[in-house]
Formats: structure tokens, sequence, C-alpha cells
């Protein structure tokens, strides 16, 4: 029944992903995944060999630290989507897993109601490895979910540092995540979080008297709207009581509606971040550039080598090493 995944049969596998078969977009996904450069460059090929899908999914990441209550927001968001007729799929990076393909029954339990519906995918990511690093791995992922008809996708990360900007690209909106009153949210202001954020989900409401509730809104409100600029959505949410959960959907059916140019601004942004994440990570991983480096660094810091010079070396070994690989190929 599972026929090879080969680039002859590439019209077949197409055909297979669009009428929605499982089996076969979770196979393909581990090729995506793959850290085999010959697995994640047949991905690439038979992403375009099928094309953009006619409709693009809406695509959301939510963020925020392990315990913040993401898993059991997305499980009651996922499942109002799929009552609303809309197909779900949740893209979950799994910090803990390198290649392992994540703990599945973890992240079933993790959302049960969602994982119950036979209108949604609930997939673990695993966090590295892979070719081009996560954002390129997850866009990809993203891409064979949307062409198997699913129309809302949900990228869940642990927060972070720089990958939030990733996500925050990769996406159409970005839902933070925090738990008023524990310091967390502070914690994301500081680490420049908030500043991508579409909409901050304040969880965990229910634990809270309601008088701090709204003091605790107006607050990030304020807060918020300063670092972006702009009005911005907080909203007091809750996964237990189901709290502010109708509204997080009505903000977020808000960006449907958001121009193709948003995302193709978007697009082109990620590209570059990706781009230049993946020269740096080439450039440290190549023996003879990074021994390089050190040689110039210490004749540097001696004031033997102006700086000048020193950059251009290495910008010249740069190219001259990419030039021979060039060659080779
Ligand atoms: P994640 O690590 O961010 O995905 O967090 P989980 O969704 O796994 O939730 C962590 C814990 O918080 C679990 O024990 C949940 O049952 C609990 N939890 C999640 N949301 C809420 C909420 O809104 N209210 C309360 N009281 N507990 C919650």
């Amino acid at each position: 029944m599972t026929s090879e995944f080969v680039e002859s049969d590439f019209p077949g596998w197409a055909a297979r992903l669009r009428s929605g078969e499982r089996l076969a977009l979770a196979r393909l996904l581990t090729y995506a995944e793959s850290t085999r450069r010959d697995h994640a460059q047949l991905s690439s090929d038979f992403l375009e060999f099928v094309g953009a899908p006619d409709k693009p999914a809406l695509r959301l990441g939510v963020t925020g630290i392990p315990g913040a209550g993401k898993s059991s927001l997305i499980d009651v968001l996922g499942s109002q989507w799929v009552q609303r007729g809309h197909h779900v799929a949740v893209l979950a990076v799994d910090p803990s897993s390198v290649r392992s393909g994540g703990s599945v029954l973890g992240d079933k339990v993790r959302m049960v109601r969602l994982a119950a519906c036979p209108n949604a995918f609930i997939r673990p990511v695993p966090s590295g490895g892979a070719l081009g690093g996560v954002t390129a791995h997850l866009d990809e992922c993203a891409r064979l979910c949307e062409l198997a008809g699913y129309d809302r996708i949900v990228i869940e990360t642990v927060g972070v540092g720089q990958s939030e900007v990733d996500v925050a690209l990769l996406c159409d909106a970005l839902s933070v995540v925090a738990v008023p009153g524990t310091g967390d949210e502070l914690q994301a202001s500081k680490r420049g979080v908030t500043e991508f954020a579409d909409v901050l989900v304040l969880n965990k409401t229910d634990q809270l008297p309601e008088s701090n509730v709204q003091t605790l809104v107006a607050m990030y409100e304020e807060g918020l709207g300063l670092v972006q600029g702009r009005a911005a959505s907080v909203l007091a949410c809750s996964a237990v009581s189901g709290r502010g959960i109708g509204q997080w959907l009505d903000v977020l059916e808000e960006k449907v509606r958001s121009p193709i140019v948003a995302r193709r601004e978007k697009r082109a942004a990620l590209f570059r971040r990706v781009l230049e994440h993946t020269l740096l990570q080439r450039f440290w991983a190549n023996a003879e550039l990074a021994r390089g480096f050190d040689e110039i660094a210490t004749r540097v810091s001696t004031e033997r080598l102006t700086l000048r010079r020193a950059v251009d070396r290495v910008v010249e070994a740069v190219f001259l090493s990419g030039a021979a690989q060039g060659n080779r190929a």
C-alpha cells in the first residue's frame, strides 16, 4: 500500500496527499523533517512539483514557556475550529526530541479532545537536526498540511529567544501564552517576545480573583501598546473554563482576511533570516574556515592586522571556498 517516495511517483503521492490521506501526510512529513540531505531534497522537489495550495491556510503560532497551558488552549481552540467545519493540524515542536519523532502519545494525551476529532491531525516535530534548521522544515511541514486540506494550522513552540521571530514570520498570527501573576509574563516582555505577538493570551485566569484579572489585562494592554505602537489584543483566558476562547477565535478570523501581501512580505523577511542563519551555521561548521578565523582573530587581537583587513580576508576565504565547492558539485 505504501509505495516508495520517489520522483517518478510524485503524481501518485500528490493525489494521495490532496485526498487527505493521513498515512501519506505522515510519511511525507518524515521526509520534510529528515536530517538526510537526499530526503530533504526530495521533499523540496516534491513541494515544487505540487505547487502552492489553492487557498492558503491560516497559520497560527502559539508560544510560551512549558506549563503555561499552550496545549490545553490549543485543544479547546482547535476543537472549536473543528466544530465550525475547519480541518486543524497541530505541529508541536518538541524541544526534548532531536530525531526521535517526539512523544506522539504524550501529545495525544495533552490534546485529548482534538486528538479524538477525525478532522484534526497532531504531529510532534523534532526541534533540531534538520537541514536549514527547524524553521525551514516547519515551513515544509505546514505546506504539506495545507496541501492535505488542513485550513487551520497551529505551530506550537516553547518560547526561546530568536526562534520567536521566525515563528512570527512563518505564521499569519502569533499568540503568546503567559500566566499572569507568576512573573512569567514579565520574562516574556524582557525577552522581547511580546513585540511580535498579535495576541497576548493571559491563561489560567480561573485561578485569580476577577478584579485582579481586569487590572492585569489593562496593564498589559498599556504595556504591549507601548512596545508595539498599536492597540494590542490582550485576552483573559482559561483553558479550563473556556473563557476568552471565542474572542481569540474572532481575532484570528480577522487575520484570515488580511491581505496576501502581508504573507508575501513575511516570507521574504523569513527567507533572509533563514539564509543568514544557515550561512553562519555553515561557516562555523567548516573546519578550515573556523581554523582560519582563529588564526586571524589572534592577529587582530594582538593588533598585527587591522580589523578591516581581517574581515576582508575571511570574506574572501568564504567566497573562495564557496566557489571551490560549487566547482566540485
Ligand atoms: P504547556 O506546557 O504550555 O503545553 O501547558 P499544558 O497545556 O500542558 O498545561 C500545563 C498544566 O496547566 C496542566 O496541568 C494543565 O491542566 C494546566 N492548565 C492549563 N490551562 C489551564 C487553565 O486555564 N487553568 C488552570 N487552572 N489550569 C490550566
